[in-house]
């Protein structure tokens, strides 16, 4: 698999935004603001929920350095950073992540301009195959989450579900902290 990287308004320091960028954040911000509504409404979560939440954040296993690119980004705030993406993204803007500045904490600033880097990490010499994880025998049948259903929403539900959960798993953390 060969993934040709792309890179868009170089060079980063001298890029001016455009029109498309002002309406890119504009939409990553109403998202941002429906999901903080979203969040103020909901009710708090049993435990039983939290501890399935947990279990599911558990269970996903991050691909290995070696699978990341290295990219340099120009956020719409103006700041330059370097980010992370999986190898297999031709670029770092299609991602339902919304990167958050941590030069001015502006959160979510969209990305306006890139440019690669490379390989976050050396893949190692001889890889072994990754042992599969026995998976837990459950009894109880979970069928609200089948897929299928889901299928036909859009991006911009599963951009804005993926935030409220994080949001969600957020709240939680710092309440448990209080
Ligand atoms: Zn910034």
């Amino acid at each position: 698999m060969t993934v040709k990287y792309e890179s868009h308004g170089l060079p980063l320091d001298e890029y001016q935004l455009s029109r498309a960028d002002h309406r890119r954040q504009s939409e990553a911000d109403e998202i941002a603001a429906w999901v903080e509504r979203q969040v103020a409404k909901a009710p708090p979560w049993s435990e039983e929920q939290y501890q399935r939440v947990q279990a599911m954040l558990d269970g996903h296993t991050a691909p290995p350095p070696w699978e990341y690119m290295r990219w340099r980004v120009r956020l719409y705030c103006g700041h330059i950073q370097e980010i992370e993406r999986h190898c297999r993204d031709a670029r770092p803007d299609r991602d339902t992540q919304d990167t958050r500045c941590s030069e001015c904490g502006k959160d979510p600033a969209v990305i306006v301009a890139f440019e690669v880097i490379g390989a976050v990490a050396e893949p190692p010499k001889a890889p072994k195959a990754p042992k599969a994880p026995k998976a837990p025998k459950t009894n109880s049948q979970n069928t609200a989450s089948r897929p299928g259903r889901t299928s036909r929403r859009t991006k911009a539900d599963l951009e804005a579900e993926n935030s409220a959960l994080r949001a969600e798993i957020e709240r939680l953390r710092r309440s448990d902290t209080k």
